[in-house]
């Protein structure tokens, strides 16, 4: 272990306990972590509190999730009250007035068309259930060849086998083995030659990588190909946006070949982008939309996947007698009580406090603040849009992501949680974030980055 990762969190941290031996950490560095251990221990709005009181500026959202600050009145009452009502109601066959409000709720905030709403407890659910329904759809329309999965090189689309071979990180998939079968990946849109430092969506490229896909179709034929899974923005890959008119172009691909466009929206869902959705903010409305985080700001786990009425009554109106359950799929956990409570009061905060647009009108000062950044030692790129935002550090020869985490660990020594993905250093704030709060978190950025 790296000597001088473990002496920068020492100072403020509790000693490693063998009582901390037996919790088995996700997507963490355990070694690294468990000898000089960060804990959280109290959120509240913009804020976490580590369990000695020391105030940390939530960077990130939690994980691009709590879109509506922590702890808000609302969102507490709401779930307290559920618990002690109604604290579960099994899904299958029976229901809860909730999940059906909810549902409705929803469907007034997604891009036309997307009108049904499917609930899971998470993105990766989210993403399988997507895919899952994708070809059941065709199958149901006698199209029983269609079976091919496109996603995207860099594609972050959970962890569950579906998620992670229509995904695109490498160190997501190389462990796990064979996975899906009849799968193929788009080229990434991430082009610093000629889109460095842009400014939200970049210009130069974006229909041409889009014609992957034609000839993606022209290999295989369309006949086979079931769906394209993409993220409007690449959330976990760094913060990668579609150039101009990329997702335009893969829309019209998929119409031409009738295949099914699916957005993976877990991150870009609920405001982060300045708009509702990723769908909205770009205009191009996807077949089915994968959600989670945000719908329920992070509160409950409760993912949900939007799909066209028509891909819906496919599936559900068929021949066979009533009692047969027509789409074979579904969570213990879908549509929780807690989870839809927690929905219901998220929605309320987000209208009542316009959050669903708030990163629009942010928007440029965040950019103003993350490009000035642009000359800092080892700074090699910046992208930005809505309230997400990235800086790309050049990677430390032999080493990659090292230099991100440093950064990261004295980051959160001077009081601001940032995330890593590679050398980038990602920033998703809560989307109450004040303009000071936005120079205390790239200002902190900008100073550790100043000590080279
Ligand atoms: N899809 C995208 C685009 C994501 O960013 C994530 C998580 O960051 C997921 C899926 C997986 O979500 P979860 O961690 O809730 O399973």
């Amino acid at each position: 272990i790296d000597a001088s990762l473990l002496a920068q969190t020492a100072a403020h941290t509790p000693a490693h306990t063998p009582a901390m031996d037996a919790f088995w950490m996700p997507f963490t560095a355990s070694r690294q972590f468990k000898s000089a251990p960060r804990l959280l221990a109290k959120a509240k709005d913009m804020h976490f509190w580590t369990p000695e009181g020391r105030q940390i500026l939530d960077g990130i959202a939690g994980l691009w999730c709590v879109n509506a600050g922590h702890a808000r009145p609302k969102i507490v009452e709401a779930v307290q009250k559920q618990v002690a009502e109604l604290d579960y109601a099994p899904p299958f066959n029976m229901a809860h007035p909730k999940s059906f409000e909810l549902a409705e709720r929803l469907i007034q905030i997604t891009p036309a068309g997307l009108n049904r709403v499917f609930f899971t407890n998470s993105g990766s659910e989210s993403v399988d259930t997507a895919l899952k329904m994708a070809v059941a759809y065709h199958r149901a329309r006698g199209q029983g060849t269609r079976t091919r999965f496109i996603g995207r090189e860099r594609g972050y689309h959970g962890v569950n086998f579906g998620g992670i071979s229509v995904g695109g990180i490498v160190g997501n998939r190389k462990t796990f083995g064979p996975m899906l079968t009849g799968v193929d990946h788009l080229r990434h849109t991430y082009d610093p030659a000629r889109n460095g430092y842009s400014r939200g969506v970049p210009l130069h490229g974006g229909p041409e990588l889009a014609e992957d896909l034609e000839r993606i179709v022209a290999l295989h034929d369309a006949s086979t190909i079931a769906a394209v899974i993409v993220e409007p923005v690449a959330g976990s890959t760094g913060v990668v946006l579609p150039p101009e008119g990329y997702l335009q172009r893969l829309r019209e691909i998929c119409d031409k070949h009738g295949i099914l466009l699916i957005f993976d929206e877990v991150i870009t869902g609920f405001g982060r982008l300045g708009a509702p959705f990723g769908a909205t903010r770009f205009g191009v409305t996807p077949d089915l939309m994968t959600t989670a985080k945000g719908i329920s700001n992070g509160t409950v786990p409760m993912g949900a996947v939007f799909a066209r009425q028509a891909i819906h009554e496919t599936l559900t109106n068929v021949d066979s007698a009533p009692h047969v359950i027509e789409f074979a799929h579904g969570y213990t956990y879908s549509g929780h009580p807690l989870a839809c409570a927690a929905a219901l009061a998220t929605l309320d905060t987000y209208a009542e406090e316009g959050l669903l647009t708030r990163g629009a009108e942010l928007e440029s000062y965040f950019a103003d603040a993350l490009h000035a950044l642009k000359g800092l030692p080892h700074v090699i790129d910046i992208r930005n849009i809505g309230l997400v935002g990235a800086v790309e550090l050049a990677p430390l020869a032999g080493l990659p992501g090292k230099r991100a985490f440093d950064v990261f660990l004295q980051c959160f020594d001077l009081g601001v949680l940032v995330r890593t993905t590679g050398d980038t250093i990602a920033m998703s704030p809560p989307l109450i974030i004040s303009k000071a709060q936005i120079d205390q978190l790239v200002g902190t950025l900008a100073d550790v980055l100043k000590r080279g």
